[in-house]
């Protein structure tokens, strides 16, 4: 059943757990993403960023996606979760992963994601708590929960790249939340977007302590977000340079100093794309190099040219531009593109099962209690 964040995090902050939150850019890892998260009877967590959403859309140049595009593309997705989450027996959300405008927001609340981040992080603070109240005003009334962002992370995100981070004043985290409502926060405590995210990393763990600490003392209801917050196992990248692949030199962030802010730190969202990213790429080389006979399919052919002239590329976006009535609506057109497509299911299944397993959704669906959107209204209402 479709549900929001905030079902979600109730148990989770009951009982210090965290749900890996997943970037979906294809049909396919829709279907793949839900299956796992059944078989380990752990609540999903989808999400889809606003170039993700033009992506879908068949905006291929997808920087430059308008928002009539991004709604197209949020309309695609949206259909895919509830066609695969509608009737699945776990809390199925699908979230708008960095949302930058008031528009952007509406149109994926009106495109049927059931939750959104606003992030007003690039702004002062007063600009941002206006701009994410806006937000939350529409949102809450439709039963959406919000998502919003104190501190700025370093990285490259979508378009947005920060030189270097700020981290997320712990008594401003609290004003934030006071003055806005916003279901969850996500703060900057050492992450970092992308697949750099520095040797030797070293969350300051003490910043979501405080924060959390401070929420608690004054009875504020909302879950903690690490983004950026990608494992970038060494040998993944490994093998995709086995493979052919020439990814330079890549950190993320180790999973017990995430298991540790979960335990303590108040964390209950994680955020997980390059991952998957790294995952698929790794997948589909490995298809070409062992079974070599799908480049005799023109579009598995296509792709491989691609891959071969970018061998530093690992985000699909940039590799599967062939085959994108797949990516929109999980046509299988050749029995070469059904292998690469499997290929793609395998890697968000091994991305998510590792994450459920590791930051404790592992057979929470039953805690959850789960309302409708309708449901969801009245309560923000009341
Ligand atoms: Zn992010």
């Amino acid at each position: 059943m479709l549900t929001s964040l905030k079902p979600l995090l109730e148990p989770a902050i009951k009982h210090s757990f965290a749900y890996g939150a997943f970037n979906v850019n294809s049909v396919a890892q829709v279907e793949a993403a839900i299956r796992m998260h059944e078989i380990f009877k752990s609540p999903v967590l989808l999400q889809g960023a606003e170039l993700a959403n033009a992506f879908m859309a068949g905006r291929t140049d997808f920087m430059n996606g308008t928002l009539e595009e991004k709604a197209k593309g949020m309309k695609i997705i949206a259909d895919a979760v509830r066609k695969y989450g509608e009737d699945s027996p776990i809390p199925v959300v699908l979230h708008l992963d960095h949302g930058h405008s008031f528009e952007s927001c509406k149109a994926a609340i009106d495109a049927g994601y059931t939750s959104v981040m606003i992030d007003g992080s690039s702004k002062p603070i007063e600009e941002n708590m206006e701009l994410t109240r806006e937000v939350v005003k529409y949102a809450h009334a439709k039963g959406v929960s919000v998502e919003g962002e104190l501190g700025v992370l370093a990285g490259v995100e979508d378009n947005v790249f920060a030189e270097s981070s700020t981290y997320t004043h712990p008594l401003d985290a609290v004003r934030f939340v006071k003055n806005t409502g916003v279901d969850a926060l996500a703060i900057s405590y050492g992450t970092s977007h992308g697949a750099v995210k520095g040797k030797n990393v070293k969350l300051r763990k003490e910043i979501a302590i405080a924060i959390n600490e401070c929420l608690s003392h004054e009875r504020l209801f909302c879950g903690l977000v690490s983004h950026g917050s990608s494992n970038v196992p060494a040998e993944v990248v490994a093998e995709i340079n086995e493979l052919g692949g020439q990814i330079g030199e890549s950190h993320g962030i180790p999973i017990p100093q995430l298991k540790e802010v979960i335990q303590i730190g108040g964390i209950r969202k994680i955020n997980v794309d390059t991952d998957i990213r790294l995952a698929t790429t790794r997948n589909i080389r490995n298809l070409f190099v062992k079974h070599p006979e799908v480049l005799n399919d023109d579009l598995v052919a296509a792709i491989y040219e691609i891959m071969k002239k970018n061998p530093a590329a690992f985000d699909p976006r940039a590799y599967l531009i062939p085959i994108m009535d797949t990516v929109m609506y999980g046509t299988i057109p050749t029995p070469a593109v059904q292998k690469l497509v499997d290929a793609i299911k395998d890697a968000i299944m091994e991305v998510t099962g590792k994450m459920i397993v590791e930051f404790g959704s592992y057979h929470m669906a039953h805690l959850v209690k789960t309302r409708s959107l309708e449901e969801l209204a009245q309560e923000y209402q009341a």
